[in-house]
């Protein structure tokens, strides 16, 4: 196994780590006006959690479940293309070390 697929492993490892709680509305919503930007395609390779993917259409497909609250696809897609605000109070990630 090369060094960056090990990498990857440990990174999936930690993440089962983290526990996520939904909150009542998705904390993060695609504009359907915006679903062919390629800003949002690009959110497929930096999401650190993996949340965006393609579906068989090629269309972008989101999950929040299990979001970092990073805020990495906000700083690239901007408000024109992503809603995206914090989830409520005791929802949302929470990380566990070690
Ligand atoms: S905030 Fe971070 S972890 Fe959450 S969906 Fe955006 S890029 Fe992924």
């Amino acid at each position: 196994m090369s060094d960056v697929m090990s990498l990857k492993g440990n990174v999936k490892g930690k993440l089962g780590l983290d526990v996520f709680k939904e909150g009542e509305e998705f904390h993060i919503e695609i504009n359907p006006a915006k679903r062919d930007d390629p800003r949002l395609l690009a959110c497929v390779r930096i999401c650190p959690a993996g949340l965006y993917s393609l579906g068989e259409q090629g269309e972008i497909v989101l999950s929040t479940d299990g979001c970092l609250e990073c805020g990495t696809c906000k700083i690239l897609c901007g408000d024109e293309v992503l809603s995206w605000k914090y989830p409520q109070g005791a929802t949302g990630v929470q990380f566990r070390f070690g």
